[in-house]
């Protein structure tokens, strides 16, 4: 518990050592003024848990002092009591509640009647004190709260980044490429249109790996999907990584004809990375084989047989030599 300040005001030092004598304890500071000037100027450097303030002074008196304590936003919450020698009737004790009183002593001072009131306002202090540094440990507590919020929120996008794409390359990861193809395929199937998939796979990439080792393999692996993601220009494209040297296109409302561009495209585009592969038979660089198939689906969940048609087309183009694009049809 904090020290409690108590302000005494009176103009008789015989009336100051008589409070003084009447509220010395440990916890409690006192602090003198004998005029209201003086007070108004210890107010506004110390911060009071009670002013003791004598009623009748020369100058400006009890009542003033209130007044002027109340029109201050620093002083307006700090309990005043009035230390008076007599009342004059209702109207003078009114006079003092309107200026902001929260009680009266009267002279002389009873010791009992004066501790048991000045203890309510010292606890009243403590309790409010209690109550600041409360709030202050909640702010701080939500402070902290809203971080470990905004912590959650990142380590959740990066969790959702991480469960739909692949680890290597960023592109789609197997599983959300067949999520994306199967929704393709379902608003394909709804507004008729045409669908196409186009399937990539390095050539000779297991000699690749033996010949420069996996971390080389892991760069070759980066550098074709990304030669496989920049030639897909718009936005409706997808591209994803559907096994280990095996990358896979969807092109939505897209024919055979343009599927085929792309896929070229595709091919052309490994092939002008010009990274070297000694253990290729068809060619001293990395090649991709292709493989295409374009459908208008007519029936709703059939998704496989666009997927068996470009695989068959990437079979196709392995048996004409690799390095090659071949288109397969497809019958439902
Ligand atoms: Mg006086």
């Amino acid at each position: 518990m904090g020290i409690a300040k108590v302000l005494i005001v009176d103009d008789r030092p015989e009336n100051l050592l008589t409070l003084e004598g009447l509220l010395e304890q440990p916890g409690i500071e006192i602090i003198r003024a004998n005029s209201g000037e003086e007070a108004l100027a210890h107010m506004l450097d110390h911060d009071f848990a009670l002013v003791l303030l004598d009623v009748q002074m020369p100058g400006m008196d009890g009542y003033e002092v209130a007044e002027l304590m109340r029109g201050n936003k620093k002083t307006k919450h700090i309990p005043i009591i009035f230390v008076t020698a007599e009342v004059k009737g209702k109207a003078q004790v009114f006079k003092g509640y309107e200026s902001g009183a929260v009680d009266y002593l009267f002279k002389p001072l009873d010791a009992h009647i004066f501790q048991s009131k000045v203890g309510v306002f010292i606890e009243l202090f403590h309790h409010k004190e209690a109550l600041e540094q409360k709030s202050l440990e909640l702010d701080q507590k939500l402070a902290e709260l809203e971080e470990l919020q905004q912590q959650l929120e990142q380590t959740n996008e990066q969790l959702l980044l991480l469960s739909i794409t692949d680890g290597l390359t960023g592109l789609l990861n197997k599983r959300q490429f067949n999520t994306n193809f199967t929704h393709e395929w379902k608003r394909a199937y709804r507004n008729k249109s045409p669908l196409s998939l186009i399937i990539i796979d390095i050539d000779f990439f297991k000699a690749y790996n033996d010949t420069y080792g996996h971390t080389k393999g892991d760069e070759c692996l980066i550098k074709v999907a990304q030669a496989v993601s920049e030639t897909v220009k718009r936005d409706v494209d997808l591209s994803a990584r559907i096994g280990g040297e095996e990358f896979a296109i969807i092109l939505p409302d897209t024919e055979l004809k343009g599927a085929q561009f792309v896929a070229e495209r595709v091919r052309s585009n490994v092939e002008k990375l010009a990274i070297q592969h000694e253990g290729s038979p068809v060619s001293d660089t990395i090649t991709v084989s292709v493989g295409t198939a374009s459908v208008v689906p007519t029936q709703k969940e059939d998704t496989v047989s666009l997927i068996k048609a470009a695989d068959a087309a990437l079979y196709k183009a392995k048996g004409e030599g690799r390095n090659v694009c071949c288109t397969a049809s497809l019958s439902c």
